[in-house]
């Protein structure tokens, strides 16, 4: 069980490690996320835990015989087969290991424990399906008065059901990998014409990865969704809005989506999260049963974007109107095989109020109120050569700060 209230010693805000770990740190010990990364000249990525400024090696771990895993080979390539194994046990024996006072890790600790500036993220998990949600009611209401002025701003589906599509599983890269500026097709005043996206655009969103796969033909309720949940990690779901508005309809998106979404590489657990978890906002109308939950939880977690430096951004992923554990359950309520590894992003996360939409679309009006970065610059769309940086973090007053780390990437012109 993940258990998605509470904690164990493991969330304890006391517990202290021998490693140093600065104060403004992302990964405190209660947090030991978990992924993927190479250093040195081993070309294949192994699993890793990130505590400060470190990397704890799990091959390494593994070798020195002081926590033995049923084969070094599950610690390769992808953290896949590592979460079916189930990482709450050993999340909890590496928290013991590190914890100060603890000399058990000996003289193994010099290879097992290398410096995150000399390694390089990849990919946590090898992604088999990959569904992107539009759960934030603010988000949905802005674009609906955007685009349909005369109309209700939500359809009337909206309240019904988490809204969603299957995007493109191939183009979800780390953070750090650089965003190839998309060409595609547009409307144009003289009709469709070919070429670089003008009015290319973040998604400011959360996701998780599922840990465990699910047989054709079974549903799963909204609360033991919670139990298929690997962790969560920051997500860009880059979007082409020029691409997309004229593709949309009448299926939804597609290649103004699908040229990259990227993710942070650090998978944070549910057990690194069980504190953080709060009621969800109010659903009127009540959703229909097999999506209900009592209680509906909301995982509370602060979130931020920068475009090369400047905070354009700041708003609340607890403000969704959809949790990921309705998501889950409406995913799996047609029967639908879920496979480990799985990424479920949230849709865009904007908050009601200046400064709190997740998407230069809502932050611009359309493009119509250019953004002030502060430096004498505006964006209404992102141009070559932007960073763009995701940062989000979970903190009960004064307690460990349980980040995700970064989901960074820069623009670079279109190909030929
Ligand atoms: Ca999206």
């Amino acid at each position: 069980m993940n258990g998605i209230a509470g904690g164990d010693a493991t969330n304890d805000p006391a517990l202290r490690s021998w490693l140093t770990v600065p104060e403004t740190s992302d990964f405190p010990i209660q947090n030991l996320p978990f992924g993927m990364f190479t250093s040195h000249d081993d070309p294949v990525p192994r699993a890793g835990v990130a505590i400060g400024d470190h990397i704890v090696d799990l091959v390494a771990v593994h070798e020195s015989g002081v926590m033995r895993f049923p084969s070094a080979d599950m610690l390769r390539g992808s953290l896949n087969e590592l979460f079916e194994f189930g990482v709450g046990p050993v999340r909890k024996r590496l928290s013991e290991l590190l914890t100060a006072g603890n000399k058990e890790l000996g003289r193994a600790a010099n290879r097992a424990i290398t410096s995150m500036a000399g390694a390089r993220m990849h990919m946590p998990f090898s992604v088999g399906d990959y569904v992107d949600f539009y759960s934030s009611e603010q988000h949905a209401t802005n674009l609906g008065r955007m685009f349909r002025p005369d109309d209700p701003p939500l359809l009337p589906n909206w309240k019904h059901i988490p809204i969603g599509y299957h995007g493109r599983a191939s183009t979800i890269v780390p953070s750090g990998t650089e965003v190839r500026r998309p060409s595609g097709q547009r409307w144009g005043p003289d009709g469709p014409t070919f070429g670089p996206s003008a009015r290319l655009d973040i998604e400011l969103e959360v996701g998780f990865f599922t840990s465990r796969s699910t047989e054709l033909g079974t549903s799963l309720p909204v609360d033991a969704a919670h139990d298929l949940m690997a962790g969560v990690v920051l997500v860009n779901d880059w979007s082409a809005r020029d691409i997309q508005a004229w593709e949309y309809q009448p299926l939804g998106p597609f290649l103004g989506k699908s040229f990259a979404t990227s993710v942070s590489p650090w998978v944070v657990t549910m057990e690194a999260l069980a504190p953080f978890w709060v009621d969800a906002p109010a659903q009127d109308p009540p959703p229909l049963p097999y999506l209900a939950a009592e209680p509906n939880r909301a995982l509370d977690l602060h979130l931020e974007v920068e475009i090369n430096g400047v905070v354009i951004c700041r708003t609340d992923f607890k403000e969704m109107y959809w949790t990921m554990g309705q998501q889950l359950a409406h995913v799996a309520s047609n029967g639908t095989a879920l496979r480990s590894g799985d990424l479920y992003a949230s849709g865009t996360v904007s908050g009601s109020g200046p400064g709190r939409f997740g998407s230069l679309l809502e932050l611009s009006w359309n493009g119509s109120q250019p953004i002030d970065l502060g430096n004498g610059e505006t964006r209404t769309f992102l141009e070559d050569g932007d960073t763009v940086t995701i940062r989000g973090w979970c903190q009960l007053d004064h307690g460990p700060r349980i980040g995700f780390g970064e989901c960074t990437s820069t623009i670079v012109p279109a190909g030929e």
